[in-house]
Order: structure tokens, then C-alpha cells, then sequence
């Protein structure tokens, strides 16, 4: 078969490297995963939607635009008792893009007095093809707790207030690998990659 060439709508070296690692890892084909870089786009994709799904279509379609398979995801922390905030503004909650510290101390703020703590990481990933075919999308996600305190030092984001009841731990306390086993990311790209297996028959 001929080489597959998946284009990950992404400029974040780490994330490529991860989607990299899983996706060969999942996919008995001669793989070659490209960046957004890799195929002259640079500008930012502007990701409008309302939802993780369709922001993971929005940039989908995007990286399809290049002429090869596009690939990409969407994801953030919800919390129940905040009506689904952070939602797909997680990176941004406290204002500045991407400040884990003051995102972190937001979401207690708003939760003090809280009683439910229930919450959840979802991924919602997508697929678009060239030709035009229908596009494949999956979701993953990863139920846990919100803490009144962080806990750990590893992960990013919300890792330190996100609490597994079942590992009597914080995401932050949990070794990078671990976590790779059980994410909302790996849940999301299993749930692609059987479909695209099953798409070329594989
Ligand atoms: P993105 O998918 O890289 O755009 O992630 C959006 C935001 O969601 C991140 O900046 C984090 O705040 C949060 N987030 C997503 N996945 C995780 C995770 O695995 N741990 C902690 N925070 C996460």
C-alpha cells in the first residue's frame, strides 16, 4: 500500500510527537505525519466553534485543505457543577492563554463551597479527508474529581486538581506513561484510528 500521509493540525512540537508515537503505534500501515509547518501553513487556524467537536472539524478541515488526510483535536476540562466550565475555553479560563497557575486558582475560586466535584477531560478528534469522503470523529474522556488543594508536581493544565478516585491520585501524581494509558487524547485517537483501520481495511 502506499504511503499515508496524515497531516496534524497542530504547531505544538509535543502534541505532534505524542499523536506521532500513537498513531504508529496503532496503524500497520507505512505512516508519514506531517505539520501544519511541514506543509507551508502557518498562519494559526482560528478555532470559532462551539463545542470541542466542532472545533476539532474546524481545524480537521483546515489541515485537509494541504491535499492530505487532516487530523485534529479539541480538548479541555468540564465541570459539572459549573454547567461545563471551563470548557473549550480551559486554556484561557483566567484570561491569558495557556496560564496554568491563574487557570488553576480561577476554578477553585469558583468552586468554593462546591460540594459536587465531579469533572471530566474530553478530546474530541477528527478526521478529514481530501476526496471528500465522510469524515471520521471520535470522542475520549477521562472522569475524575476537583480537589480544594493541588496535589503533584508532573502533568500540565488542571493535572494537579484533577483527582482519580480509582488511583488515589491527582493526574500530576500520576508517571507521563500512566496517564498516556488512560487519557481522554488516547480514548479519542483508539476510538479514530479502529475507524480508519476499518475505513482502508486493515
Ligand atoms: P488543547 O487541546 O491543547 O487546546 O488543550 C486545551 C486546554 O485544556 C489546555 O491548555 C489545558 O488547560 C486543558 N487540558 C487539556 N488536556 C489536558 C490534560 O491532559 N491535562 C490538563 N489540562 C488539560
Amino acid at each position: 500500500m502506499a504511503v499515508l500521509k496524515i497531516v496534524l493540525a497542530s504547531h505544538n512540537r509535543h502534541k505532534l510527537k505524542e499523536m506521532d508515537v500513537l498513531l504508529r503505534e496503532r496503524l500497520p500501515v507505512e505512516l508519514e505525519i506531517l505539520s501544519l509547518d511541514d506543509v507551508g501553513m502557518t498562519e494559526d487556524i482560528e478555532e470559532n466553534g462551539n463545542s470541542f467537536a466542532e472545533n476539532a472539524m474546524i481545524k480537521a478541515q483546515a489541515a485537509a485543505a494541504s491535499g492530505y488526510i487532516g487530523l485534529a483535536d479539541d480538548s479541555g476540562l468540564t465541570v459539572e457543577a459549573l454547567d461545563g466550565a471551563p470548557g473549550i475555553y480551559s486554556a484561557r479560563y483566567a484570561g491569558g492563554h495557556g496560564d496554568d497557575e491563574a487557570n488553576n486558582q480561577k476554578l477553585l475560586r469558583e468552586m468554593s463551597g462546591i460540594g459536587h466535584r465531579a469533572a471530566a477531560y474530553v478530546c474530541a478528534m477528527a478526521m478529514v479527508f481530501p476526496d471528500g469522503s465522510a469524515p471520521l470523529t471520535a470522542e475520549g474522556r477521562l472522569e475524575g474529581e476537583i480537589l480544594h488543594a493541588p496535589r503533584g508536581n508532573g502533568g500540565f493544565g488542571y493535572d494537579p486538581l484533577f483527582w482519580i478516585d480509582s488511583l488515589g491520585r491527582t493526574l500530576a501524581e500520576v508517571p507521563m506513561e500512566e496517564k498516556n494509558t488512560i487519557s481522554h487524547r488516547r480514548r479519542a485517537i483508539d476510538g479514530i484510528c479502529r475507524q480508519l483501520a476499518e475505513k482502508l481495511g486493515l
